[in-house]
């Protein structure tokens, strides 16, 4: 192994990118310092963004499912919600994973400063501390994981303690008896799921024809069933004109060809249109790295910028914007500085939208096939035929596949349904082995669970599935 004791290294930014990159560098031996405002490490993800969502999340699914148990006979009363303790819940579970951080942190001596990063040129940082102080510090490698947050519409920004971005959502305040949800990509339907599970009429508001814009529209279909029974309303190319404070609440203006209804006043609203890169990184103008129109950083597929002593990372370079892209991007990073022969080309990176059911897909999309005009075989298996999916009284679901027709190469997988994040890492698997539908239909898989569903979607490729029935052509 190259000795790297003499390399420095910063990292600006401790979300699940930079700590991933900074400790990476200090197992291989450099000297790292990581930069951050908050106490510990964890970024966005860690204290407002994956950790306390999927934490809500759950007790979300606990509310639904006492709902649900009357189906079977066990009837719960209605659920008391001590919103406090909930709150505290979450919280613990943050500090929990963001002290932890901070231990492993200490463990591999890498130094933490708490603060905020400008630069001065291409190898020194000025660091404005939390306690004032400032410190100028320099390095032979720069690696950049400032991340990304809540975009805003300049139409829609109104100064009123009823108005939340996604950080305000999680803060849980009080659990308000109606709540506009401005957009309808995974954050807004997420923590609308939480919300509306918790007693609030959710309604959300999204401009384009569907929801979840971008994924396949038969994965999003079960979701948008479900959620039209647990939402007060789901307004689709339907675009929020106005929001305005009223003694009542906001009032809010509609406008689209479906709407109905031109205005109405929620008791709180919530934005959720997208994130922005946090690139305009006081100083940036003194180094080489350049920033596209979309305001990303531009990165190689070794994640250098135009600056060969600084790199970025995570949300900060561009889309997907999620946790282990970023994570994974920070390893390519420090491995590329280590002088490993590392590029970032991934052929899957997974995407799960956390609601009940949960939707995920990787690789290639029927969407994106149909828009390349590609030519894919599709094999869906529906899990009405899934043994483990009538137990959980969850039938809607569906696992596809997309299929090179030549090759019979695994090109895409598609899960709708309960577990379908922790089911898609199957799919993320196959697809980077280049397995064949074959080596899935062999691959013997544990009865009776929903994984079987994606054995049996190779099946249902190569006609042989058990489970439907196909009548054969005449
Ligand atoms: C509500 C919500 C739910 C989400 N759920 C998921 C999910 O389930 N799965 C998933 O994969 N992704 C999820 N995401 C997205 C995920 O949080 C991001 O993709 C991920 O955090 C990006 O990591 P990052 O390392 O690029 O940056 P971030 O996590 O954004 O961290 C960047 C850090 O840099 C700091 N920083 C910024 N500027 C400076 C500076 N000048 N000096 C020092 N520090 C600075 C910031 O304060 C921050 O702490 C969610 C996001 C939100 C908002």
């Amino acid at each position: 192994m190259a000795d790297n004791s003499n390399l420095r290294i910063a990292v600006v930014g401790g979300g699940p990118g930079g700590y991933a990159a900074a400790f990476l560098a200090a197992d291989l031996g450099m000297k790292v310092t990581l930069i951050d405002p908050e106490v510990n490490p964890g970024g966005v993800c860690l204290y407002r963004g994956c950790i306390p969502s999927k934490a809500l999340l759950h007790v979300a699914k606990l509310i639904e499912e006492s709902h649900q148990a009357k189906n079977w006979g066990i009837e719960f009363a209605d659920p008391k919600i001590d919103l406090a303790r909930l709150r505290s819940w979450k919280e613990s579970v943050v500090k929990k994973l963001t002290g932890g951080l901070g231990q492993l942190s200490k463990q591999r001596s890498v130094k933490y400063v708490q603060g905020r990063a400008s630069f001065e040129n291409s190898n020194t940082l000025r660091v404005a501390k939390g306690n004032g102080g400032e410190e100028s510090l320099s390095f032979d490698r720069i690696i950049i994981a400032t991340g990304s947050r809540p975009a805003v519409v300049p139409s829609l920004k109104i100064d009123s303690p009823r108005m939340m971005d996604s950080t305000g959502a999680l803060d849980l305040q009080d659990i308000p008896k109606s709540l506009l949800v401005v957009g309808g990509g995974y954050i807004g339907l997420e923590l609308g799921s939480v919300y509306a599970a918790l007693g609030t009429r959710v309604t959300v508001v999204e401009m384009l024809s569907g929801l979840l814009p971008g994924a396949d529209r038969d994965l999003v279909l079960p979701l948008h069933k479900r959620l039209e029974k647990a939402f007060e309303g789901i307004l689709l190319n339907t675009t929020v004109k106005s929001l305005k404070e009223e003694k009542n609440g906001i009032r809010a203006t509609f406008e689209g060809k479906d709407v109905k209804e031109k205005e109405k006043v929620f008791d709180r609203a919530l934005v959720s249109v997208g994130r922005k890169p946090n690139s305009e990184i006081s100083g940036l103008d003194k180094t080489r790295v350049q920033v596209n129109q979309r305001g990303f950083i531009q990165v190689n597929n070794q994640l250098q910028t135009d600056d060969p002593s600084i790199f970025a990372i995570g949300d900060v370079v561009g889309e997907p914007m999620l946790a282990h892209k970023a994570s994974h991007e920070g390893r390519t990073a420090v491995e590329v500085i280590a002088g490993h022969k590392y590029t970032f080309e991934p052929n899957a990176i997974p995407a799960v939208v956390f609601t009940d059911p949960e939707v995920a897909w990787a690789g290639l999309t029927e969407t994106q096939a149909q828009a390349e005009g590609r030519q894919i075989k599709v094999a869906k298996f529906p899990w009405g035929a899934s043994g483990r999916a009538v137990t959980i009284d969850r039938t809607e679901g569906m696992t596809k596949m997309l299929i090179d027709p030549e090759t019979e190469r695994v090109l895409g997988v598609g899960i709708v349904g309960p577990g379908a994040g922790e089911l898609i890492a199957e799919g993320v698997l196959a697809i980077e082995m280049a397995a064949l539908a074959g080596d899935l239909e062999l691959t013997i898989h544990p009865h009776p669970t929903l994984s079987e569903t994606v054995m049996e979607a190779a099946e249902v490729f190569y006609g042989t599935s058990t489970d439907v029935y196909r009548p054969k052509k005449a």
